[in-house]
């Protein structure tokens, strides 16, 4: 089974090749691997991840989707998303929200540079263990916002865990903004962790039948370094769950593990 990892961290002192070993090391066929976090906001610190990043996607642009952790806040922000994308070939951004709302004005240039390039964004949604006291400004509703960007492809991770129904509900009032066909509809759940074991069986009862599994990603939300151990206890934990107990087909199971994010790259 391909496994393909929508959601995985650099720290910022990987290089290619030990990314590539690590993903072969946890049977991890292609990974969605985020930028280091540009916390001082300097121009030099969002320059030098940017650049990290695109050096560790060059190891194999096949295998390792490069996006920007991008701080909308920082020097220069929008440029070097830009720069990234357009001159490095780096695949997209991700976002936190960090003392700003998803629905307000802070992350909207940023918003209408993704949706220019015809680039996605990967949100955070949900309870944040990070960033100070900023869970409020990561509520799954607030990011409905993101109808008043048509063909902006974005999403929402952890399943928007604990307001799990809330995300699940954007994903409905995406897909009727998109004239109710999931196939134009504009979001993407990243189902990576942050659902705890009690929670994730009711979870995925209820994303698989309503958003359906081309549209839900499967995701670690570790490291490389935290890879090998990580991803093969994710798999089988997600796989018990499809297979034995909501009794999914083998070409959904690998939707799941694969095709969908497969389908998130799709232009
Ligand atoms: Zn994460």
């Amino acid at each position: 089974m391909r496994i393909w990892d929508c959601h995985s961290h650099l720290r910022g002192d990987e290089t290619g090749r030990f990314v590539l070993d690590q993903m072969d090391a946890a049977g991890v066929e292609r990974v969605n691997l985020f930028s280091k976090y540009p916390h001082t906001g300097t121009r030099e610190d969002v320059r030098e991840a940017v650049d990290h990043i695109a050096e560790v996607q060059k190891a194999d642009p096949v295998r390792i989707y490069g996006l920007i952790f991008a701080n909308p806040r920082a020097e220069g922000m929008v440029e070097e998303i830009e720069r990234g994308i357009v001159d490095l070939g780096l695949r997209g951004v991700k976002m936190i929200p960090d003392h700003w709302s998803p629905c307000e004005e802070v992350p909207a240039p940023i918003y209408e540079k993704m949706q220019e390039l015809g680039k996605p964004i990967q949100f955070h949604s949900g309870i944040l263990y990070g960033f100070g006291d900023s869970s409020r400004f990561c509520r799954p509703v607030l990011y409905e916002a993101l109808i008043n960007y048509p063909g902006l492809r974005f999403s929402l991770a952890h399943i928007g865990w604990p307001w799990v129904d809330e995300c699940i509900a954007v994903f409905g009032r995406c897909r009727a903004a998109a004239g109710y066909k999931t196939e134009d509809c504009q979001m993407w759940i990243d189902t990576c962790r942050g659902t705890p074991d009690a929670w994730r069986e009711e979870a995925l009862r209820k994303a698989v039948p309503f958003c359906g599994v081309e549209r839900l990603m499967f995701g670690v939300d570790g490291s490389p370094a935290s890879m090998k151990e990580q991803a093969p206890v994710h798999v089988r934990k997600d796989l018990d769950l499809l297979r034995d107990v909501l009794g999914l087909s083998e070409a959904q199971i690998e939707m799941y593990f694969f095709g969908a994010c497969e389908g998130f790259w799709e232009e």
